[in-house]
């Protein structure tokens, strides 16, 4: 937790171990902040289903209504159903109590401002300051609390009219989803079966404790799925993160297809309708600069984390924005990610296309990527920085410094360098057309940022 520095918030909100870093204490006091800031506001207040959440969410709302806003209980929604919400239905502003894709023992804090995006950095540090000031500016408790219901069975309705209904419902698709054990259980299922998908769930009741595969869908965690892809004969397999709001994508093979490629997939089909650039941070893969190329689009980058994207993307009028985790941001709907939207897309692109998932994907253009990292003491990082950003600058052909340094040494090989803003380390990020090719490059790179950081 950032608390130690006088930060409340990362890249993704306000995050800790429940009972250690977000104690009820905490918590009420974090509200009392959020209540400050927001006063007099009508709050959508919301929760993930974590063993944890309902502590906090109580907390908070105490605190909510104790600085005089009107608080509106979603209970138990998916993150991008309070999000939705907060936009569609004109709230001042929503919170959502959520650890997204974190272990169980974590529990977490996003506020959502009336776009129904969460809050730029330059807002955030305003509860910051009245949190660590305690400048908590207590109001009359306006009324009980309103809890309303039926917020998921909306945001499906909201979805589908992005999609072709009756296109994706003739071809009877068969899907298996995975929402492990989280809240995406409340979306992304009901969205397949509007769409005439038969509808096969895996690790599928709502577990804060998430017993089946855990609440991030990685590699190594997908096992279950894949394997359920294949003994059904699935179309495609589709899992979420803890609070639904990525997709991680299987194909009808049993392969996993990584966030890069479904959101090549997606920001392919959309450009040939609609011009618009594509936002992503800067950690982004090749292959949508390929995908640009190709529709003569401009890609964005960005600093790494959600919020930033889909800020951008608000800033630009840019229409969609996507992270190699599976987050794609789909503006026409809304500009944060939502894992049910995302395949809602997918389903209706197998449709459009007449292809199967794995063969629109063999089609891409395919990268390797590998990463390591280099101890770098917290002291000596801006200086190691500026060593690296100088050294990579002279043999790129071109150089994003948006986070990091991003250098491209040839056209399809590039190296990025981070300091970690939590550990005593650089981390190396390169991404080539092979990857012997890309391992080669980083054991180069490695050796070479270990020498700048000890000049340093
Ligand atoms: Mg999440």
């Amino acid at each position: 937790m950032l608390l130690e520095r006088g930060r409340l918030f990362g890249t993704n909100g306000i995050r800790g171990k429940t009972n250690e870093d977000l104690t009820p204490v905490t918590c009420y006091h974090i509200g009392l902040a959020i209540g400050t800031y927001f006063s007099g506001g009508r709050i959508l207040l919301g929760h993930d289903g974590r063993t944890s959440s309902q502590l906090i969410r109580d907390a908070v709302k105490v605190a909510l209504m104790e600085t005089g806003n009107r608080v509106y209980d979603a209970r138990m929604v998916p993150t991008p159903t309070l999000q939705y919400s907060v936009k569609s239905m004109g709230f001042d502003g929503g919170v959502m109590v959520t650890a997204s894709h974190n272990p169980p023992e974590y529990n977490g804090i996003k506020v959502v401002a009336s776009d129904g995006v969460e809050l730029p950095r330059r807002e955030e540090e305003k509860i910051e300051r009245i949190f660590f000031s305690k400048a908590f500016k207590l109001g009359e408790v306006l009324e009980e609390p309103v809890f309303v219901s039926g917020l998921a069975e909306k945001h499906v309705e909201a979805i589908l009219k992005h999609v072709d209904v009756e296109l994706v419902r003739e071809k009877k698709f068969k899907v298996v989803v995975d929402p492990g054990n989280g809240v995406g259980v409340m979306t992304t299922p009901f969205v397949a079966r509007k769409l005439g998908c038969k509808t096969i769930t895996i690790h599928s009741h709502v577990d804060g404790r998430f017993p089946g595969r855990g609440p991030e869908p990685v590699f190594d965690s997908l096992s279950d799925l894949c394997k359920s892809v294949k003994a059904a004969g699935a179309d495609v397999g589709i899992a979420h993160d803890g609070d639904g709001d990525r997709a991680i994508f299987v194909d009808e093979r049993g392969r996993i297809v990584w966030g890069t490629y479904s959101f090549a997939l997606i920001a392919d089909w959309f450009l040939e309708k609609r011009k618009t650039s594509i936002v992503v941070p800067v950690s982004f893969s090749q292959v949508i600069v390929d995908v640009a190329e190709k529709h003569g689009a401009e890609v964005v980058w960005t600093p790494v984390g959600s919020i930033v994207v889909a800020r951008t993307m608000l800033e630009r009028g840019a229409l969609i924005g996507g992270e190699e985790n599976g987050g794609v941001f789909y503006a026409p709907h809304h500009p944060v990610r939502d894992g049910a939207m995302t395949a809602a897309l997918v389903l209706h692109i197998l449709a459009e296309r007449g292809k199967r998932l794995g063969e629109l994907v063999d089609e891409l253009p395919k990268y390797a990527f590998v990463k390591d990292k280099v101890a770098c003491p917290d002291e000596k990082k801006k200086e190691a920085m500026r060593k690296v950003e100088a050294e990579l600058s002279k043999k790129a052909w071109r150089v994003e410094t948006v986070d990091g340094v991003k250098a491209w040494i040839d056209e399809k090989t590039w190296v990025l360098v981070r300091p970690s803003g939590t550990e005593p380390i650089l981390r190396i990020y390169v991404e080539s057309t092979s990857e012997e090719l890309a391992r080669k490059v980083l054991a180069s790179e490695k050796s070479r940022i270990a020498d700048l950081i000890s000049s340093a």
